[in-house]
């Protein structure tokens, strides 16, 4: 039987287990950082058909329908007066029983450990050193080890394991920007709201058929210590001023939960020498949040891993690699035109937007390709 150990119990890794899992060919452990899961969070993650269509492999369907929502359309505002300037009919990429979708955080972490036996997943655990040899051993704090013939690190954009299989400062950049997250109640509309403002976004989406509903704006900001060191509330409260005085969206009586913190990019696409080590999620690439792809991203890099330990597929870091400057370039543009400030690129970017959100040839190449 086949030892692998994994790295992170995120999204990617807990897929990857889940897959393992259902297989049944495999010796496998999780090794996670933190000391307890929080399950209760009630922030939401959009799922678009590619990681659904993913997910549904290992049983989401089974999740309770009143647990998830099936937005129809994005629909983009402008964020000042909140007037609609187009729309794009999402659903129309829905195929099969495979339905763009969105969930809280919570609901998915949920069932992605519902399978998992309980003492697969090692908590708390403190990874001090990678040794590389026939097999991989994992030097754990207090002189405990594991042992494993396959490696598959799954722990996020800070990932530290990363750093050491490739010996090198983890390519990651501040991406000039924060994010605000909250919870929004009594959202009636269930399609996911993008409000273009200017050096700023921000996305509503139901998480559930109970008018719950998730807020995240991605404001622009230069100064990565104000938010690492400032006083977090202070600094909350400074640009939800912000987005008040560009937009009459009610931020004050509706945001609960808000939390914030500065956003971390890829700078480099890296791949480790040894074939036997697999980086996964957002410790492979980490993408600007404008394209909602990190986690279906995330999902997608853990199946192919899954199929290499198979041999049903052996190019991973070839494929991935394809992948990663397909969404890149998209997240990228996506940021850019989310946020433009000039009036006159805002007026040529609206128009461009209710041509481009009709045209089915470039709705196909644009989202089609990579939802599928
Ligand atoms: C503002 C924002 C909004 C987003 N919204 C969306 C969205 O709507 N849709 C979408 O698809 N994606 C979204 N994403 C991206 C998505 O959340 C991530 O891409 C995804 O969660 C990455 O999954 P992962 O499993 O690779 O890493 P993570 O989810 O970060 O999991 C990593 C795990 O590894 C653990 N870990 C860390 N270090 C160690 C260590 N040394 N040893 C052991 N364990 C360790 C961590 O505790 C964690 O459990 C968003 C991202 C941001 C920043």
């Amino acid at each position: 039987m086949k030892k692998i150990l994994i790295i992170g119990a995120g999204i990617s890794g807990l897929y990857l287990a889940n897959l393992l899992e259902k297989n049944g060919n495999y010796d496998y452990k999780i090794l996670e950082k933190k000391k307890v899961f929080n399950l209760q969070e009630g922030y939401g993650v959009q799922l678009s058909v590619n990681g659904v269509k993913l997910l549904n492999e290992i049983g989401f369907r089974q999740i309770a329908i009143h647990d998830i929502n099936y937005p129809r359309n994005i629909n983009f505002y402008n964020s000042k007066n909140l007037k609609l300037i187009s729309k794009i009919e999402i659903s129309k990429f829905n195929n099969n029983q495979n339905f763009y979708t969105t969930i809280k955080r919570s609901i998915l972490f949920n069932f992605l450990l519902k399978n998992i036996p309980k003492e697969k997943i090692i908590l708390n655990t403190d990874i001090e050193s990678i040794d590389q040899n026939d097999q991989f051993k994992i030097n754990i704090k207090n002189n405990v080890s594991e042992i494993s013939d396959y490696l598959v690190i799954c722990d996020g954009v800070f990932s530290s394991s990363r750093e050491m299989v490739l010996k090198q400062i983890k390519s990651i950049k501040f991406h000039n920007s924060v994010a605000i997250r909250g919870n929004l109640k009594n959202i009636e509309n269930n399609d996911v709201s993008l409000y273009l403002g200017p050096n700023f976004h921000f996305v509503t989406y139901p998480v559930n058929q109970s008018n719950e509903a998730n807020f995240i704006s991605i404001i622009a900001e230069k100064n990565l210590e104000k938010i690492k060191n400032g006083n977090k509330n202070i600094i909350i409260k400074e640009f939800i001023d912000i987005l008040s005085k560009n937009s009459v969206f009610n931020f004050k009586d509706n945001l609960e939960n808000i939390s914030i913190y500065p956003i971390f990019v890829s700078s480099k696409f890296d791949k480790p020498k040894n074939k036997k080590i697999f980086l996964s999620g957002d410790a492979l690439y980490a993408f600007p949040p404008s394209f909602a792809q990190g986690a279906s991203q995330s999902i997608d890099s853990a199946y192919e891993v899954f199929k290499n330990l198979e041999g049903i597929s052996d190019n991973y870091y070839e494929s991935r690699e394809e992948k990663i400057k397909q969404i890149k370039s998209r997240s990228e543009f996506n940021h850019f035109a989310f946020q433009v400030s000039n009036p006159i690129t805002i007026f040529f970017r609206d128009i461009a937007l209710k041509f481009l959100s009709k045209n089915n040839s470039f709705l196909e190449g644009y989202l089609g390709k990579v939802y599928k």
